[in-house]
């Protein structure tokens, strides 16, 4: 077993340790899809997340972000199908886990136990830990890794595991890559679940997502207020939206939700320092409170 062999076998050996469910190694290189990327940009299809706009020469050449940058390491952290709901009966996207400490910061932390193994094993490397916070082409960096196809639903798609999962990387100096990696095929074949049920025709076809119309990104990142016909798309989810996954054969079964957060009148009644104390350190913060209540009006006015 060669040096590099054995990094990489302790590396993955740890990453299950800590409950990671794939691992990949790839060389930074212009990451596949990057031209639809830009496609899709110049068509603005984004809505008005300007920052997809930033940071293009990095995501093209993602070695950009580490000096000497020589294996890109992925790593796919699963996150439950049980569904979180109010008391009422309302619902936020599988990802958010609000009852855990927002996803960023604990990958980070799981991906800091990684290096502690690469700074032993590999004297003298640099590393650098990304989590959804630069701009990298994560899904396409991870297909290139050989991890998972691309779904129809522009999921990235692990055989035997589905869809529900966060994306990890750290990019090193320890040239671990050993040119064994390949993509793997679509395994969609005839379906089109995904596509058929999209409430806002925002997966326009296969492979095709029209982010300003997608109810993930009007739920959360989207400044404004949500119109009543947003609201009826949204059925009773006020966070996010997982229905092209949810549909999905390759996720199994919808799932149960899991009915422990406060009631929509609760979170309506709720004030800032309430929220801070029980929902700043979750993936909630993100939208903020503000931005849940005028989603949970959009909602329940489309229910009466
Ligand atoms: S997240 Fe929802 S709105 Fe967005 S593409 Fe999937 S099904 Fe459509
Ligand atoms: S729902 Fe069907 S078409 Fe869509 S990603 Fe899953 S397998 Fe592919």
């Amino acid at each position: 077993m060669t040096w590099v062999d054995m990094v990489r076998s302790l590396l993955t050996e740890r990453a299950r340790e800590l409950g990671f469910i794939s691992i990949g190694f790839v060389r930074p290189q212009r990451p596949p899809f990057f031209d639809q990327y830009m496609e899709r940009l110049s068509q603005k299809k984004h809505g008005d997340m300007s920052w997809l706009e930033r940071g293009r020469e990095i995501r093209e050449a993602p070695q950009r972000l580490l000096q000497g940058c020589k294996t890109i390491i992925c790593l796919a952290f699963p996150y439950s199908a049980e569904k979180p709901a109010t008391r009422d009966g309302f619902t936020l996207s599988r990802y958010s886990q609000p009852d855990l400490e927002d996803y960023h910061v604990r990958l980070k932390t799981l991906c800091g136990s990684l290096v502690d193994v690469l700074e032993e094993h590999w004297e003298g490397c640099k590393n650098r830990v990304c989590v959804d916070s630069v701009p990298l082409m994560e899904r396409s960096v991870a297909y290139a890794a050989g991890m998972g196809f691309f779904g129809k639903n522009n999921m990235l798609i692990i055989p035997g595991y589905g869809s529900y999962f966060y994306l990890a990387e750290i990019l090193t100096t320890a040239p671990l890559e050993t040119g064994e990696t390949r993509p793997m095929e679509s395994q969609c074949g005839d379906c089109r679940q995904c596509v058929a049920n999209c409430p806002t025709g925002a997966l326009r076809g296969p492979y095709t997502l029209d982010a300003s119309r997608c109810l993930s990104y009007l739920t959360i990142e989207y400044k404004g207020e949500l119109d009543h016909e947003s609201g009826t798309r949204m059925a009773k989810c006020f966070f996010g939206c997982d229905r092209c996954q949810e549909v999905c054969p390759f996720n199994g079964d919808e799932g149960a939700s899991r009915a422990f957060l406060p009631s929509t009148r609760e979170f309506l009644e709720m004030d800032e320092s309430v929220f801070e104390a029980e929902f700043g350190r979750t993936a909630l913060s993100r939208a903020g409170l503000r931005k849940i209540k005028s989603n949970i009006m959009a909602v329940t006015n489309a229910e009466r």
